[in-house]
């Protein structure tokens, strides 16, 4: 109460804590894959425009794998639904877990996953591929002992879309699963 100008005020204190934490929920369901946990498209559609106008104003070049699981739709006629999950979850987290800091990995959609490589060659994304193709060929599942994928790899280039970058990558990746599976083909 305001003694000189009769005013009334009221002070209200909210408590943010709960809405943060809303917001941090929010985020993550927005951007993250309900089955594996790791990013989803949405959020992979983010960081590609996101590079795609620094490589515009800087130049710096940056890379994209798409990786497909093999023969997936026959191990899932074979084990079960079920188990091809198990195989997904495990398959994400591996793959999530041999990548650098700075990459940034997601679920595309189905058996289908993608790496972006911020501020790499295509050499060092070939690289990474080559890798991350072995580190597959080693997981363990006790149903399955025997997942591979492929992988196909390039980089984006001056004037690219994100379509025109993805499309470069499927082509690739189709290279990879014509020449028998489980290997890395990349088009610059
Ligand atoms: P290719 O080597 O040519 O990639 O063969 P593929 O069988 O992996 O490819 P295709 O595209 O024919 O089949 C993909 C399969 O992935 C079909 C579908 O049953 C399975 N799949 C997609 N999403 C999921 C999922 O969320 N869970 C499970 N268990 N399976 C899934
Ligand atoms: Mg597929
Ligand atoms: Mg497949």
């Amino acid at each position: 109460f305001d003694e000189h100008e009769n005013n009334l005020y009221i002070y209200s204190l909210t408590d943010i804590t709960e809405m943060s934490y809303e917001k941090v929920e929010f985020e993550y369901k927005a951007y993250n894959d309900k089955l594996t946990n790791v990013y989803n498209r949405a959020k992979i559609d983010e960081v590609i425009d996101y590079n795609i106008r620094l490589s515009q104003r800087y130049k710096n070049n940056f890379c994209l794998i798409v990786i497909d699981i093999d023969h997936f739709k026959n191990f899932n006629d074979t084990y079960g639904h079920q188990v091809g999950d198990e195989v997904l979850v495990l398959f994400a987290k591996t793959i999530n877990n041999a990548i650098r800091k700075t990459d940034i990995f997601a679920r595309w959609g189905g058996e289908e996953f993608v790496v972006v490589l911020p501020e790499s060659k295509i050499e060092d994304a070939i690289n990474l591929a080559k890798y991350l193709r072995k580190i597959v060929e080693k997981i363990e599942h006790k149903v399955d002992k025997n997942v591979t994928a492929s992988f196909g790899v390039t980089q984006y280039c001056e004037g690219d879309s994100a379509a025109g970058l993805f499309k470069r990558a499927d082509e690739s990746l189709y290279i990879a699963k014509e020449k028998g599976r489980n290997r890395v083909e990349f088009i610059i």
